[in-house]
């Protein structure tokens, strides 16, 4: 199961950091976000019972503190059924490889996503140009190149069930990366989103590091096609979440959501593309 674990060679630790870093909450009685740094993991399951689940991965070198966080709502030395990822961005698999050897759990990602996650494919290059921001400015130095899980990386499967998540389904939503992912629950109409968009203007280094609430188009450093990722928004609008939890940022609920999200659909050229791609 682990040979050829590999992360890209340009794999390092990111000194970006804001105010919610080692915060957590929770969200639904079954659904709590944690943030690392920048990003936010969401595990998924009752406390202290052995059915959970842990979307996303993290940053890179915060392994340690992810278990921690895991064993500390649900047990020592527990471990979750599965990894599911919404992308392969690295601050989303950024403890991946260190995770699954602690735990020795399957990783389910998009079929469109398996080659940035078998060594197959590098992303492109994050755009700087997208704004003044110094986390635009910054991204160069993200890692970029495809890594590597072997035999652990699974297929999610395609009749958009997710293993171990009774009641939720994925959902497609591409444009930020090919083989993006979301994830939601009719039920109460909870919503994952990943980074098909986030609540945190996640250019702004300023905005980023106070976690200012603000809805806004996916990371614009990383994205690469903003039609796929436009029609996305539509169709996770077109859910119309009660709660929601986006990849970077707060959550947002209710009122609040339903009016952001319309906002986002409606003005998506003005709040989510970069400035040259607009008029
Ligand atoms: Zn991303
Ligand atoms: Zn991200």
């Amino acid at each position: 199961m682990e040979e050829n674990l590999n992360y890209g060679e340009d794999y390092k630790y990111i000194p970006a950091t804001s105010v919610r870093s080692g915060v957590g909450i929770e969200v639904l009685d079954d659904v709590y976000m944690y943030t690392v740094q920048i990003v936010n993991i969401v595990l998924y399951g009752y406390p202290h019972t052995n059915e959970f689940v842990l979307i996303d991965a993290g940053m890179p070198k915060s392994a340690e503190e992810i278990i921690s966080v895991v064993e500390e709502r649900f047990g020592d030395d527990c471990q979750p059924k599965a990894i599911i990822l919404t992308h392969g961005h690295f601050d989303h698999v950024g403890s991946i490889i260190e995770l699954i050897k602690h735990w020795h759990v399957p990783v389910y990602a998009h079929r469109l996503e398996l080659p940035y996650l078998t060594g197959k494919q590098n992303y492109p290059n994050p755009d700087p140009a997208v704004s003044n921001g110094w986390v635009a400015k910054m991204s160069p130095f993200f890692p970029h190149e495809a890594i590597n899980l072997g035999g652990n990386i699974k297929e999610i499967p395609a009749d958009g069930s997710i293993p171990y998540m009774p009641g939720f389904r994925w959902i497609h939503t591409p444009g930020h990366t090919p083989g993006h992912l979301s994830l939601f629950r009719e039920e109460d109409r909870t919503l994952i989103v990943g980074d098909a968009f986030v609540t945190v203007k996640q250019e702004s280094l300023y905005k980023v590091l106070t976690q200012q609430k603000e809805i806004s188009g996916p990371p614009q450093y990383f994205t690469t096609d903003w039609s796929a990722a436009k029609e996305s928004v539509e169709k996770l609008a077109a859910l119309k979440p009660n709660v929601m939890i986006t990849g970077h940022g707060l959550p947002m609920v209710g009122d609040e959501l339903s009016e952001a999200l319309r906002n986002l659909v409606n003005d998506f050229n003005q709040i989510a593309l970069p400035k040259y791609y607009q008029n």
